[in-house]
């Protein structure tokens, strides 16, 4: 099989470092959720099939996992009765698992779920009156320690593969029950799609804002996000995509180049201090790197603005001379930016509270005077721990001397 390399990981070395397409099976079977259609051909091929009637049932194939979702082969009745047992012997079509699902008092979802090897995650889905977004995460734990996030006291547990990724979407999709029914029989490479593809779904738009620094899982994100947005696989548009960099600086121009999602950046503080202090990239990639990234951006645009995300910390980060001086450095970058306003959500030993809500009114007002959208994030989901920043799996809770010490480590290794 083919490696997929992944981008080295600062700080802690990764516990399973071998970089891998599919999560290895017990019974040596291969998941094609998360592969490319020539990946799939390529196996099939493999498996004894001559090229052409590989490439022939790879695109069948991937037309039933992405626009139907189906999980049986045998559901597949564009493909003869006697090939379907011969798929089902070498390949599944997986999904991460499900340990536990909620439900919040606002309607907001929140599911744990495991990998084939046992590592647990999450993910959420948050339904509005005219969209359904649904809160992807890219790594089970993070490599960065943001003093205000809950992720960032776990350890990296490792990367999430395009599978586990594109599986997130897929679940979703089974558990709103939005797959298109109806039938494909005698559907013709060119016949209108809209006979059999449901309207009026629920999950609208994605966001890579669950557990992890998706840039530091570059390449399986990206991998990901193409099946997402291929017009025969989930076929989302990249405009209803967003993803959330805490300020990878050195792959923000591939993010934008290969992947062309909306940006959002976690900025969070507009000086040196405090932004080395409360987000610790800062001290490797500082504002002045970031913000020029976030001017380079490929596709930013008035039409497209970046988002920049900024938790309301009570004396911290909260005064009008921040927010003035956040209208400052967006000007100074020319940057075509709207600003999201998000009360912090607490957590158990969190060393900040959230600012009261007349000092984020203000905030807001003097941002918004400036001619740039700044809208105060309601927050969602709070009661099921669904929250932005919220999310930590159990199975890794740790004493306070030990979230200390991780503290530590995590910092020094930035170096
Ligand atoms: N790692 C990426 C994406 C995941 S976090 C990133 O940092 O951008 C999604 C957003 O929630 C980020 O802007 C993050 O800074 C913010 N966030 C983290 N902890 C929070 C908290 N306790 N309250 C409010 N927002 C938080
Ligand atoms: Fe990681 Fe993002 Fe949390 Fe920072 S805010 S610790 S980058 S998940």
């Amino acid at each position: 099989m083919t490696a997929i390399p992944i981008m080295p990981i600062p700080g802690h070395v990764d516990p399973v470092p071998v970089p891998r397409e599919v999560t290895p099976r017990a019974d040596g079977r291969v998941d094609l959720i998360g592969l490319p259609r020539p990946r799939i051909a390529e196996l099939f091929a493999e498996a004894g099939l001559d090229a052409k009637a590989a490439k022939l049932r790879a695109k069948q194939v991937f037309h039933w996992l992405y626009h139907r979702g189906v999980t049986d082969f045998d559901a597949m009745t564009d493909i003869a009765k006697t090939m379907r047992p011969w798929l089902a012997e070498r390949f599944v079509i997986g999904r991460p698992e499900i340990v536990a699902a909620q439900v919040s008092s606002d309607g907001t979802r929140k599911w744990l779920l495991q990998t084939a090897d046992g590592h647990d995650f999450e993910m959420v889905f948050i339904p509005d009156a005219d969209r359904g977004t649904l809160c992807v995460s890219s790594q089970v734990g993070c490599t960065l320690n943001c003093r205000f996030c809950h992720t960032g006291t776990m350890r990296l547990v490792r990367n999430l593969t395009p599978g586990e990724i594109v599986g997130q979407v897929m679940l979703a999709r089974d558990a709103l029950g939005e797959w298109p029914k109806g039938s494909m029989a005698g559907l013709e490479e060119d016949e209108d799609e809209r006979t059999y593809t449901s309207d009026g779904r629920l999950l609208t738009n994605i966001v890579m804002m669950g557990m992890g620094e998706p840039l530091y899982n570059f390449d399986n994100v990206r991998d990901a996000l193409k099946l997402v947005m291929d017009g025969d696989g989930l076929a989302l548009s990249k405009r209803r995509i967003t993803l959330s960099t805490s300020g990878v600086v050195p792959m923000m121009e591939r993010c934008g180049e290969e992947i062309g999602v909306n940006l959002a950046v976690s900025l969070h503080a507009v000086t040196k201090d405090v932004r080395d202090e409360i987000v610790p990239i800062n001290r490797k990639f500082g504002l002045d790197q970031l913000l020029q990234a976030c001017s380079d951006y490929p596709g930013a645009s008035n039409a497209r603005r970046i988002t920049f995300e900024y938790v309301m910390l009570k004396d911290k980060n909260d005064s009008d001379d921040d927010a003035r001086e956040l209208v400052r450095l967006i000007r100074q970058y020319k940057l075509p930016a709207k600003v999201n306003l998000i009360p912090f959500n607490p957590w158990p030993g969190a060393p900040y509270e959230c600012s009261t809500p007349e000092r984020i009114k203000r905030f807001a007002e003097i941002v918004f005077e400036a001619g740039i959208s700044a809208p105060v994030r309601t927050p969602r989901g709070r009661d099921i721990d669904a929250a932005c920043g919220q999310l930590k799996t159990a199975a890794h809770k740790m004493s306070r001397a030990e979230l200390d010490r991780l503290a530590d480590e995590k910092q020094a290794a930035l170096g």
